[in-house]
């Protein structure tokens, strides 16, 4: 049986597609190439194609015997969708429409997706836990909030079981140095300040330093991208052993602030990383931190490398071999 992922060329996806063939999987890769990278994907039969284009994905399930899908296609920008929305609920809620649809026709009905922290919105209590209030504050995080919600009604009606893994901040590096981040235009913070300690930016823009944290800028629970990969292959395993649907944080747990970031940036590179104080970004929570315990006691996922030392350092590693991301 073949594990299908879509958006299997993006930066997450290329992650999990890696860990999926490190432990024998057949996996089969769906992928516009639209933000993905055909070198990012280290195996599997690759098609590319739009998930809205419904004889595309028919002609890939009739090609292979696919039990589960890992599903990251999607935008992602929270401050496009704020300009787009249309675009958002297109790709985002529309795309993830006609692949269920196509997985029921095809009789597949395991199903593990990107969804976010942002479809929590401003926390009222941190950690925040699966139960917290669902509120989001931008389109974005709203689509992503929709696609859990069909997918619930996919469930009730006709049994699909989905994982819904809500990430906190993707971050890091394949160990093996070959895959990493590259997204255009890029807006994360850990690129972005390692773009700038390699000289391909004069400075990082920190957004805002009159929050209510310790140094006033804001706080996040960064989670190296090889362990949200391993969680949808441990989500994938709950699934083939009949677990019930149901939604995820995968965090760390622990907060960093954007100058934590680049003050670990500067210690690992032993570079000084320029810093101007900017105006605070639309629509930012001061502190988004998870609680995993929900993830590590059902799913049995056990983040490898919950360190912002070890994170930033395997992007470093990506970066200074990649300076210009993907050469394609
Ligand atoms: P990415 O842009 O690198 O990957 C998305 C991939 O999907 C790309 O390869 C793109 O070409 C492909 N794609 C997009 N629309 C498509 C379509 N209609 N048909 C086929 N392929 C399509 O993004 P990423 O950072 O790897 O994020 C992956 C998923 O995780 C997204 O759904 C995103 O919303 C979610 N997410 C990411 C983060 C993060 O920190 N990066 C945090 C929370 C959630
Ligand atoms: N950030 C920043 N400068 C940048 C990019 C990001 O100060 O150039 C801040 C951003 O405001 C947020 C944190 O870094 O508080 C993480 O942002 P990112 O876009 O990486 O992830 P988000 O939390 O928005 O998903």
């Amino acid at each position: 049986m073949a594990v299908l992922v879509t958006g299997g060329a993006g930066y997450i996806g290329s992650h999990t597609v890696a860990e999926l063939l490190a432990r024998g999987e057949e996996v089969v890769i769906v992928d516009s190439l639209e933000t993905g990278h055909r070198t990012s994907v280290l195996g599997g039969a690759l098609h590319v194609g739009d998930i809205r284009d419904k004889a595309f994905l028919e002609g890939v399930f009739g090609q292979h015997d696919i039990d589960a899908v890992i599903h990251f296609a999607a935008y992602s920008l929270v401050g496009e969708s704020m300009q787009n929305p249309a675009k958002y609920y297109d790709n985002n809620v529309h795309g993830t429409l006609v692949l269920l649809q196509v997985m029921q026709q095809f009789g597949v009905k395991r199903i593990v997706f990107s969804s976010t922290a942002a479809t929590y919105g401003e926390p009222e209590r941190t950690p925040i836990e699966e139960t917290a209030k669902t509120n989001p504050t931008n389109v974005y995080g709203e689509t992503k909030l929709t696609m859990e919600r069909m997918m619930r009604w996919f469930d009730e009606t006709h049994s699909l079981k989905y994982v819904a893994l809500r990430y906190f901040n993707a971050a890091g590096a394949h160990e093996s140095g070959l895959i990493g981040e590259d997204h255009c235009p890029e807006t994360h913070l850990v690129p972005i300040v390692l773009q700038t300690a390699l000289g391909k930016r004069d400075e990082i823009a920190v957004f805002g330093n009159d929050y209510p944290t310790e140094d006033g800028t804001c706080i996040r629970d960064y989670i190296h991208v090889s362990d949200l990969a391993d969680a949808h292959l441990l989500a994938v395993d709950y699934l083939r052993q009949d677990g019930e649907s149901d939604v995820f944080n995968l965090g760390s747990g622990n907060g960093f602030s954007v100058l934590d970031v680049i003050h670990t940036a500067e210690r690992v590179t032993g570079l000084s990383i320029p810093t101007v104080i900017r105006e605070r970004r639309a629509g930012d929570p001061a502190v988004l931190i998870a609680s995993a315990d929900k993830a590590k006691s059902i799913l049995g996922w056990k983040p490898k490398r919950e360190n912002m030392e070890i994170i930033i350092q395997s992007a470093w590693r990506w970066h200074q071999a990649h300076p210009n991301g993907y050469v394609e």
